[in-house]
């Protein structure tokens, strides 16, 4: 099977028909074979029954349903475990984004050998000046820190190859950083493309403003597991270190400073009337503690069922190679 089309949705009864007609209707054209997975996020209206008459006309159509509300990132991740074509491509239940982009997506993934592509609303249909400055601000925030150059990780509308979806898992509210998750595992041929953006036939937005703090918030803690996740230690015995030590030499200071006034004969104030005594003190318990953070973050992640965290992509002169090692 050539394409693999994942469509999260949450009340959308209304779209769901004319985006199954009109996905249909461009792969035809192109001769691609596809499936399109409809996961049901716990909707309130009829979305189910329309994918269940859906698939019955078309058997290409198929459905998950949730028991409740996950959210998209959840939709989406079992999306792409029930996938199977060699592409797989998200994208919006709400006919923001035109399936008329699929085959060229298809093509840049296929032929021109990306490992993901990310859509690009460069015009905006649903622009209000409210959503776009903190938005234009987030994809810059993002795109510093990831150092992947794109100018809308929000896209709903991303084509991957295969070996992507496989090997990622979108947790949380994660779904704007597949980019990010994607990359960390090792697929860098990261691509974009500028796609045409509508405007929303029927129904609201699922997402308000919160979407920038949470974002913000998640890009954080990616950030973070990204670069410390393996090795928390580095993280927090380095601060705590550095603290500690501060610590300890301001005490220190303060000790000799007074040892130098006694034996003088000076008049000095007790230690503990000087406020960097405090500081001095404060740096220390906080520095120590840091510390200790640091290893109980090392011991979750070894007592932690983990995953295969390394990706190999070829062997040479292995009997059995990779693949079918796992598969046995
Ligand atoms: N969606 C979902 N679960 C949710 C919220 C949204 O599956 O909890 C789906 C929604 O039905 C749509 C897509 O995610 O297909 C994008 O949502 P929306 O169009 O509301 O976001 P916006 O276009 O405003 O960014
Ligand atoms: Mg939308």
């Amino acid at each position: 099977m050539d394409i693999s089309i994942v469509v999260p949705l949450f009340n959308e009864e209304e779209s769901l028909p004319k985006l199954a007609e009109w996905i249909d209707r461009v792969l035809r054209e192109h001769s691609l074979s596809y499936e399109i997975i409809m996961v049901d996020d716990g909707s309130k209206d009829r979305s189910w029954q329309v994918i269940e008459s859906l698939s019955k006309q078309n058997p290409a159509i198929k459905g998950v349903k949730f028991r409740r509300n996950y959210g998209k990132s959840a939709a989406l991740n079992v999306g792409f475990e029930h996938a199977e074509g060699d592409v797989v491509i998200t994208m919006d239940a709400d006919l923001q984004d035109s399936p008329d982009e699929l085959p060229e997506l298809f093509k840049m993934i296929k032929q021109d050998g990306y490992d993901l592509v990310s859509g690009w609303k460069k015009v905006r249909y649903d622009s209000t000046i409210a959503k776009n400055i903190p938005s234009k601000l987030y994809n810059a925030t993002t795109r510093k820190l990831s150092g992947i150059k794109l100018h809308d990780f929000n896209c709903g509308l991303k084509a991957y190859r295969k070996e992507v979806v496989k090997s990622i898992e979108v947790y949380g509210e994660m779904h704007r950083y597949i980019p990010i998750i994607a990359k960390w595992a090792g697929f860098t041929k990261i691509g974009e493309k500028v796609v045409k953006h509508r405007k929303r036939e029927f129904g609201v937005s699922k997402f308000g403003m919160n979407r920038f703090i949470n974002g913000y918030l998640d890009l954080m803690s990616i950030m973070f597991v990204s670069k410390f996740g393996k090795k928390p230690m580095h993280f927090f015995g380095l601060l705590g270190s550095i603290m500690f030590i501060v610590g300890i030499i301001s005490a220190i200071v303060l000790g000799v400073q007074k040892l130098i006034a006694v034996s003088n004969g000076e008049a000095m104030r007790l230690i503990t009337d000087s406020p960097y005594f405090y500081l001095a003190l404060c740096t220390i318990i906080l520095g120590t503690q840091l510390f200790l953070t640091g290893f109980v973050s090392e011991l979750i992640g070894r007592n932690s069922p983990s995953r295969n965290t390394y990706l190999i992509e070829r062997e040479l002169n292995f009997e059995n190679d990779y693949e079918n090692r796992r598969n046995n």
